[in-house]
């Protein structure tokens, strides 16, 4: 039961963009990956897609920007689809409390990451991926465009690059997990495919619609199962409890949805059994997940009372 009798999207989202009008540009665009750097924080867009892909937007809603740790959500589920709990055994899912690229925990739990959504854990995922598929990336981005039904999702080059050149810590947290031999492919080909994987460039919209398999309960657009409807519920607890790094308690706080944020600024968020969000505005906190996107689905929930609480 939403708080809104007849709730309509499109008005929700109207009054969302007027509320918090004044935060796009708070925070700091990523400026450790030099090509995002430049990107003005003041950008703010948000879509809606309902469980049959009708999709409502507002804003900067059909701009294309650089997803980043969002794609951490479908290599996790394109892994399980294929490889069942067996992933499991080589990442754990617990709330790291620890910055994303961050490398303390690593050692003393001997390689083996805390959760699929921190970056090593992710880069955990991508060499699963890639084992089991042969193209880590190309696979997500036959998954992206099939969701999207959006032929134009692909990866930025520049920002592959620019993530290749400045990449020295995520190459630490594979060396390391490689040298307690948690890695399975040879290193430079993962990051490889793992800087292309963050690269992905989609909108909101396209978001919105790519998540929608997570909301219908592990069913992708077609009405074809990607995930088993547990399966779809283990990975939106992963995301309620890890998805938006050290801030996960902050977020489950104000929010109350399972959500995976990037250091693009976008952030995506599912109600299972109704409506997929997503949103996008460049400003960061010092946590990486954008200041206004964190505070516009924290008015949705609020506005429509639609949680998992
Ligand atoms: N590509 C980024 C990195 O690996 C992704 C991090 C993020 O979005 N939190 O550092």
């Amino acid at each position: 039961m939403s708080l809104v009798p007849d709730l309509n999207y499109q008005d929700v989202l109207d009054q969302i963009a007027e509320e918090i009008a004044a935060l796009p540009g708070r925070g700091r665009s990523a400026d450790y990956i030099p090509a995002l750097a430049g990107i003005d924080p003041h950008r703010f867009g948000m879509a809606i897609a309902d469980l049959d892909g009708k999709v409502y937007g507002v804003g900067e809603w059909q701009t294309p920007f650089s997803a980043q740790s969002v794609t951490k959500v479908f290599t996790l589920a394109l892994v399980l689809a294929r490889d069942g709990a067996a992933l499991w055994e080589h990442v754990g899912r617990e709330p790291s409390g620890n910055p994303f690229n961050s490398l303390v925990q690593l050692e003393y739990e001997n390689g083996i990451p805390r959760n699929p959504f921190i970056n090593a854990g992710a880069l955990a995922v991508t060499d699963r991926l890639q084992a089991l598929t042969g193209d880590a990336a190309g696979t997500l981005l036959e998954f992206l465009r099939a969701e999207t039904g959006n032929c134009e999702v692909g990866f930025d080059e520049e920002v592959a690059r620019s993530e290749t050149a400045n990449g020295d810590r995520n190459a630490a947290l594979a060396h390391f997990m490689a040298s307690y031999g948690r890695i399975r492919g040879p290193v430079p080909r993962l990051l490889d495919h793992y800087f292309r994987q963050c690269s992905t460039v989609l909108s909101c919209a396209d978001l919105a619609l790519a998540t929608g398999f997570l909301a219908r309960h592990g069913l992708l657009a077609d009405g074809s199962r990607l995930l088993t409807r547990s399966e779809a519920k283990q990975i939106n607890a992963v995301m309620m409890t890890c998805g938006t790094y050290d801030a996960a308690g902050d977020f489950a706080y104000r929010v109350g949805l399972p959500g995976k944020s990037g250091v693009g600024g976008g952030i995506i968020a599912v109600v299972p059994g109704r409506c997929t969000l997503a949103v996008w505005s460049p400003g960061l906190d010092e946590r990486g997940n954008s200041v206004a996107g964190v505070a516009a689905l924290d008015r949705f929930t609020t506005l429509t009372g639609l949680s998992v609480f």
